[in-house]
């Protein structure tokens, strides 16, 4: 058995809520005039997510996190790869059993002004989804909205009030709480504070927490900052490219990334920065083109470990010391830094 978590891996265990096999997604483009090409979106990103927890996927902007979110949420199907859900594989489902798949994945988006209807009122926006997927009945659906609004921290008495009536805070509580009020079983979070003033960020942070707490929800919790995925995750899935540089839990990562491009993000935070002064590597130069991918790894262009194997072999994703890296020094990277 593997001894990395989040480590897929098969068969999946019962404690697995969502497992990743290889998911590809591949965009077909307008290239020049008259020319197409392919953007390599995601390439063979795999994890699993265990019950009742917490990974956080970070990555500069244009790494594939957004377009991961959106094959979770199985807002799209993977040009490859499989996705299974408690079990049940998403490529082999009908209609009705996707249906009912959607329904235990819920999406809460970054923007909170662009996510909720603003002609809808709140008790509209939760009782949509409780009277399409369940049975109960006008009272039942209301006393659901207030329940669900107080353990949000929303007072019940606000149901008939609109977005625009409400800060930034409580809109995402809203929109949390339109995630959350079918209880299901994974919720993927994308940037869900980033929007948010900086007082606010923690508040909504230690909600997230308290609902994990209360309904063992998993969480797929995209971030760029890693201070926030320091905050909220127990494992950590790092993304360049549309591909897995490292993954792993928390604590490992965090004491000694064994990633280049990990131990970059990193450097780049001033509070991660203060507790570890041995990671100082400073990210250089934009992402590359993803109609014109480098060849080996594909961070070779900027990665101060480079050498010449890194630019024609692509490094595969193996276990050194405790988690999966993608990179050929990975051994040396940590060790060399400490
Ligand atoms: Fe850097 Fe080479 Fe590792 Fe890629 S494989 S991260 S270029 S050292």
């Amino acid at each position: 058995m593997n001894a990395v978590p989040n480590a897929p891996r098969e068969p999946w265990r019962d404690d697995e809520v969502l497992v990743a096999h290889g998911l590809t997604k591949h965009y077909s483009v307008r290239r020049g005039l008259f020319g197409r090409g392919t953007v390599k979106a995601l390439n063979g990103v795999s994890f699993s997510l265990a019950r009742g927890k917490t990974l956080a996927v970070v990555g500069e902007s244009g790494c594939g996190k957004s377009t991961l979110a959106r094959q979770l949420t199985m807002i799209e199907p993977p040009t490859a790869g499989r996705l299974v859900i408690e079990g049940e594989d998403v490529a082999g489902a009908g209609r009705a059993k996707i249906a009912e798949l959607r329904r235990r994945v819920q999406m809460v988006f970054q923007n909170p002004f662009a996510s909720l209807n603003p002609r809808k009122t709140v008790e509209q926006t939760l009782g949509e989804p409780l009277a399409i997927n369940t049975s109960l009945d006008a009272a039942g659906r209301a006393e659901r909205i207030a329940r669900m609004m107080r353990t949000v921290g929303l007072r019940p008495e606000h149901a008939k009030r609109y977005p625009h009536m409400f800060s930034g805070g409580q809109r995402q509580r809203i929109a949390i709480a339109r995630a959350m009020i079918l209880e299901p079983r994974i919720v993927v979070a994308d940037e869900p504070v980033s929007a948010l003033d900086v007082s606010i960020q923690a508040q909504i942070l230690n909600l997230f927490m308290d609902l994990q707490e209360q309904f063992k929800t998993s969480y797929v919790f995209i971030s760029h900052n890693l201070a926030v995925v320091q905050h909220i995750a127990d494992d950590v899935m790092v993304m360049y490219f549309g591909g897995v540089a490292e993954l792993g839990d928390k604590k490992t990562i965090f004491a000694n990334p064994r990633h280049p491009y990990t131990r970059s993000l990193m450097s780049a935070t001033p509070a991660i920065n203060e507790s570890d002064r041995r990671i100082q590597i400073k990210l250089q130069g934009e992402l590359p083109s993803p109609l014109n991918p480098p060849t080996g790894c594909t961070f070779h262009q900027r990665c101060p470990y480079a050498i010449e194997r890194c630019r024609l072999e692509e490094p595969l994703l193996r276990e050194v010391d405790g988690r999966l890296v993608s990179c050929h020094r990975a051994e040396e990277v940590g060790d060399a830094d400490a």
